[in-house]
Formats: C-alpha cells, sequence, structure tokens
C-alpha cells in the first residue's frame, strides 16, 4: 500500500467531526444544527429518506455495498458521506471508504477488489487526476466492475460528451448538479449496475465451477468415488456448513435407501443402508423420505435437503445442514448442478452393474472351464483306465509300455514284461456269479497294485489277464517281485459283500526285454508263453520265459 495515511480517511469515529466543522459554516444562522449531537448525527431532514430499492427479504444481514469517495476536499468528502447515509439498496446500507488523492484511491481499489462504486472529483493533485484514475482502474487494475461516478466542480473544463465517450465511466455530473437526492439515486443507479455486473460474473464462475464439477463426476466410475466427489461439489458450490448427508434410492418409491457419502457428525452414516426406525439415523431419514415424496427441493430447520433425480428412475438427496442462507444458491445453477449430479450417479450405476454383470460372467466362465476341465480328466480317466480294476487299459498300457522300452533301449536300462492269470476264474463266476467274479478281480488288481511300485505299469490284457512292466528290474528281482506279487493273492481268500470267501491264486510268466525287442509284442508273447507253461505245470507260481 503506497498511500500516505493522512490520505485515507475511514468513516469510523471522529471522521465525521471534520465534516461537522465544514457543514457549521454553511448552516444558516439560528437554524438547530443537526451536528450539535456530534457524530450521531440525521442530515438532510427535507430529503426523504431513500427506502430499499429493490429490495428483498433476507435472513441475516447482507454486507454493506463499499462505496469509494475520492476528492481532494475533506468538507465535499463529509457532506457526501452524509448525504448517502441512509440509502439502502437491495436492503443493505453503504460503506465509505474515503481518498483525498487520486494515488490514495487507486491503492484502495487495489487493495479492495468489492468496492462497488467510486466517486471520482477531476481536479485534485493534478487538472486532470480523476480522469488519469479511471484509466488506472480499469487498465492497470483490470477492474471492469466498479461504478465509476466522476464529479467535478469545473463542467467547462473537461466537457461531458468528451468524457463519457472518452472514458469507461458510468456517470459525470457537475458538482452543482448533485443534491442529495440526485446523489442518492446516481449511486443506486450505479449500484444496481454493479449487483448486475457481480451477479452476471457470480453466474459465470458458478457455472464454469458445476461444468468442472459435472466433469470430474463423469470420471467417477465407482460409487465410493463418486458419492463424496458429489456431496464435495455440492457442500463447496453452496458454502453449506460441516453436516452434509447424500442417500440414494436406487429405483422407484419404496425402494431402500442407503447413504452414498456423509460428513461431519454423519460421517459414520457412509455406506450405511437407511430405515425407518434407526435410532440416530431417524430424522434424517423422515428427511430423505420427505423429500423423494415430494420430488422437490426442502428447506427449514437448519437443513436444505436438495432432491437430485436420476434419469435412470433412481433418485438422490443431498441433506446440507446450514445456519443462514446458502451461499452461490442461483436456482438454475443448483439445478444445473444437481441434473448433472443425477445424471452421473446414473452412469456409475450403470458401471456397477457393467462390472457386477461382468464378474458373474467371469464366474460363469471360470465354472464352465473347470467342469470342461473335470469332464476332460473323466474323459481322458474313461480312455486310459479300466473302469472295474483301476489298472489301465489295454491300449493305453501298450503306449506306455513301448515308451518305457523306448527309454530303456536308449539309456540301455534293464526292463522286465509278465503275464498274469487268475487261475480257475471261470469256476468263481460259474459258482458264485459274475458279480463275485468283478468282485475277485478288483481285489485281485488291489493286492497287485499296493505291492507295485509307483513306476511300475498294470494293465487290464484280456478279460482276467493282466500285463505288468516293471522298469529298472533285472530279471532276479523281477522274478522276485512277481513271486511277492504271488504271495499277496495267495495268502489270503478273497472275502465277497455276502462274507463268502473264495482262495484265490494267479500265475505268472516273466521275461526280459533285450535290446532285439523292437516292439512290445515280442515280450509280452514269451510272458505269455510262460505264463502258459505256469499254468500247465499246476498254477500258482511264477515261470520265467
Ligand atoms: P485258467 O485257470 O486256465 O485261467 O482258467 P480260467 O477259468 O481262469 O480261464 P478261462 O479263460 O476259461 O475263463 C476266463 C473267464 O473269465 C471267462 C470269462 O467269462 C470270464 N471273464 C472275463 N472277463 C470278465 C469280467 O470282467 N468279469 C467277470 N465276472 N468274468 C469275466
Ligand atoms: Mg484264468
Ligand atoms: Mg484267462
Amino acid at each position: 500500500m503506497t498511500a500516505q495515511p493522512d490520505d485515507l480517511t475511514a468513516n469510523g469515529p471522529g471522521a465525521g467531526r471534520d465534516v461537522a466543522a465544514v457543514l457549521d459554516h454553511l448552516w444558516p444562522a439560528g437554524v438547530a444544527s443537526p451536528f450539535d449531537d456530534g457524530d450521531d448525527i440525521v442530515v438532510f431532514a427535507d430529503e426523504t429518506p431513500e427506502t430499499p430499492v429493490d429490495g428483498e427479504a433476507r435472513g441475516a444481514a447482507p454486507a454493506p455495498w463499499k462505496i469509494l469517495v475520492v476528492d481532494d476536499d475533506p468538507g465535499t468528502r463529509g457532506i457526501t458521506r452524509l448525504a448517502l447515509q441512509n440509502t439502502r439498496f437491495r436492503g443493505a446500507g453503504l460503506h465509505f471508504i474515503e481518498a483525498a488523492s487520486a494515488r490514495a484511491a487507486r491503492a484502495c481499489l487495489a487493495a479492495d477488489p468489492d468496492i462497488a462504486v467510486a466517486l471520482i472529483d477531476v481536479v485534485m493533485e493534478t487538472e486532470t487526476a480523476g480522469l488519469d484514475l479511471v484509466r488506472r482502474i480499469r487498465d492497470d487494475l483490470g477492474n471492469r466492475a466498479v461504478r465509476l461516478i466522476l464529479r467535478t466542480g469545473q463542467p467547462g473544463q473537461a466537457p461531458e460528451h468528451r468524457v463519457i465517450v472518452d472514458y469507461d465511466i458510468n456517470d459525470y455530473k457537475a458538482k452543482s448538479e448533485l443534491t442529495t437526492h440526485k446523489l442518492s439515486t446516481t449511486v443506486i443507479a450505479a449500484l444496481r449496475g454493479y449487483a448486475d455486473i457481480t451477479a452476471l460474473e457470480a453466474h459465470r464462475r458458478g457455472l464454469r465451477t458445476v461444468l468442472e464439477a459435472a466433469d470430474a463426476l463423469f470420471h467417477e466410475h465407482t460409487m465410493a468415488g463418486f458419492g463424496p466427489a458429489a456431496l464435495g461439489h455440492l457442500v463447496d458450490f453452496l458454502g453449506a456448513g460441516g453436516d452434509a448427508v447424500l442417500c440414494a434410492r436406487d429405483g422407484k418409491g419404496g425402494a431402500p435407501l442407503r447413504v452414498v457419502a456423509a460428513r461431519g457428525t454423519y460421517a459414520d452414516f457412509a455406506g450405511r443402508a437407511l430405515e425407518k426406525g434407526d435410532a440416530e439415523g431417524d430424522a434424517l431419514y423422515a428427511r430423505v423420505e420427505t423429500t423423494l415424496r415430494m420430488g422437490e427441493t426442502l428447506r427449514g430447520d437448519g437443513w436444505t435437503c436438495l432432491y437430485i433425480p436420476a434419469p435412470d428412475g433412481a433418485a438422490l438427496v443431498a441433506c446440507l445442514a446450514h445456519d443462514g442462507p446458502l451461499s452461490g444458491t442461483d436456482d438454475d445453477l443448483v439445478r444445473l448442478l444437481c441434473a448433472r449430479i443425477g445424471s452421473g450417479f446414473a452412469n456409475v450405476r450403470l458401471y456397477e452393474e457393467l462390472r457386477r454383470t461382468n464378474a458373474v460372467l467371469e464366474q460363469r466362465v471360470a465354472e464352465r472351464t473347470r467342469q470342461l476341465e473335470e469332464a476332460n480328466e473323466s474323459l481322458q480317466h474313461l480312455a486310459t483306465v479300466d473302469p472295474l480294476t483301476g489298472a489301465w487299459n489295454r491300449r493305453h498300457f501298450r503306449e506306455l509300455a513301448e515308451n518305457e522300452m523306448d527309454r530303456a533301449a536308449r539309456y540301455g536300462r534293464p526292463l522286465t514284461v509278465a503275464m498274469l492269470d487268475v487261475d480257475h476264474f471261470k469256476a468263481v463266476n460259474d459258482e458264485h456269479g459274475h458279480t463275485a467274479g468283478d468282485a475277485v478281480l478288483a481285489d485281485v488288481v488291489a493286492r497287485l497294485r499296493e505291492r507295485l511300485r509307483s513306476v511300475d505299469l498294470l494293465g487290464r490284457y484280456g478279460g482276467e489277464e493282466f500285463a505288468l512292466v516293471l522298469p529298472e528290474t533285472d530279471p532276479d528281482a523281477a522274478l522276485a517281485a512277481a513271486e511277492r506279487l504271488r504271495r499277496a493273492v495267495a495268502a489270503a481268500p478273497v472275502m465277497l459283500a455276502d462274507g463268502t470267501t473264495l482262495e484265490v491264486t494267479i500265475s505268472l510268466g516273466v521275461t526280459r526285454v533285450t535290446a532285439e525287442d523292437g516292439a512290445l509284442d515280442g515280450p509280452i508273447n514269451r510272458a505269455d508263453a510262460a505264463l502258459y507253461a505256469a499254468k500247465a505245470a499246476g498254477r500258482d507260481r511264477v515261470v520265467p520265459a
């Protein structure tokens, strides 16, 4: 601030005393001076006090309009202030700031951009100080809103027409023209212009805020992000207090209510369902329900409940706590913001629906994949395993056995093949039935598998005939292994389901796979021949090829 302190006079206590001194000169002798009471002055009693023009009854006292009086003559400043002190516009009085020079005025305007009207003397520190000040206000300070009224004591010096055309001012008056009444109406007209300009500016800013908010909200794809963001924009835009709740009804009337965002003392409500009879949330529930039922914004009781319908039939209610009137409450802008929030809400619901559907689909795909894998597995099982005994079926056994032969040949490893047959099995079928025969086959294979290593291969080769491949097993070890298998079957009788016990034995023919064996059939045939030999020798025995 470059102004010298004595250039500036606020209209504080004592300010009226200098003015009173000046006016004392002017007041006719014998008439009671209105300044006899010091500061508590009622002047211009003959003038009709200005009744509020365009007054709007509002709750809280509106802030006074700031008037800058720029004049190097303290008397003129004082008279001006006195002349305007009863002036009211839209329910607000005036607040005066006085500057004794153009330089001081400029400092005032730089420091206080809210000054509504400046009354500017033309001749001050220079002949054109007032005119220069106008240029500086508009061009240097960039203040297009403040209404400027030039007042001159020497009208001839700067002709009205030229000044109005050349300078960005709202009025140009000779001081002699400006009676108290005229001054008041001039200032009111200027204030109306200022109010319109600032309202337009506020509207423009509000519109930008709304559009930016809407833009930001459309980037939210989850309710967890959208709810607090939407509520934050509403609270900021309306200048509401700390307590605020955003509730959603996800369908038409009767659908349940949930709190999508909450602030202040209601913060704990976020994410909760809101129900009738909820001890803590009963008052909130009633407000939200009433707002939804009425389908319009509800005010009063220190709350404003905004009704925000969504295009998909759902609706939101924003309950905002506030003490005084809400700022920025240009109804059109609030409606616009609410409409955007409603659309954003529907948008997020759509995203959430998509995500849900997607999750369900993914789950279904995973389930189908699992079923398919299971089906494949069981198909594979069916294709390779003998269902009665669990041994490999003949085709798969041959594949595995040939792999083993290749491997043994490549690495020069010992390999044994054996054939095995249940003795007198036909008699089991004949005497006890096929089911008993099946049970015997299953039991025999179970006993064999218990004694085989995991690398050994057991395949069902024919009805009650099985083939064995024992990798890494030389003839001696193979004979010992075959003997163990024979004993495992012969050692204990097979117990049938009805408790009948059957003595069962097996015969085995065993052969070593040699380097000359090109295919599986060679060793199989040799083992089979040995098996026949075992049968011929009396069964229940092992015979090497
Ligand atoms: P040997 O001691 O000489 O081997 O005489 P065997 O009676 O065991 O041999 P044979 O080949 O004469 O009889 C085999 C029987 O096995 C004939 C057939 O009906 C029966 N069989 C083959 N497959 C099955 C099966 O899966 N279940 C049942 N229960 N019987 C079967
Ligand atoms: Mg048999
Ligand atoms: Mg047989």
